[in-house]
């Protein structure tokens, strides 16, 4: 099959080392596009894939957040889920910084 991504190389069935949060699942039967590296996981392995994000309590961890303000800065909640996994408190210091023109990245510190 023909790639989804670049239309211009085969794709090829490989291992895939698999993260999410930067926590390391395995490694998982994908198909890989040699040029541009677009990666797919078919049917059951993402569905191996979400049972062991259950497992790990780490799945539908993204949330949708609003954009608050906070005197002249604007601020970002962050829910409640996330802030466990991150072991988050009130008053600990984090980097923010632009990830992109669409992303923004927390650093916990
Ligand atoms: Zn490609």
């Amino acid at each position: 099959m023909k790639c989804v991504s670049c239309g211009e190389s085969e794709m090829v069935k490989k291992k895939v080392e698999y993260n999410q949060f930067g926590i390391h699942f395995g490694d998982y039967d994908a198909i890989v596009c040699p040029k541009c590296n677009e990666t797919i996981f078919e049917g059951q392995v993402s569905e191996q894939i979400e049972k062991k994000a259950k497992e790990l309590g780490i799945w539908g961890l993204s949330r949708k957040t609003k954009i608050g303000t906070s005197g002249s800065s604007l601020d970002v909640k962050i829910p409640k889920q996330i802030a466990e996994f991150l072991h988050l408190k009130k008053g600990q210091e984090v980097i923010i910084e632009p990830a992109g023109k669409n992303k923004i990245e927390v650093s916990v510190v």
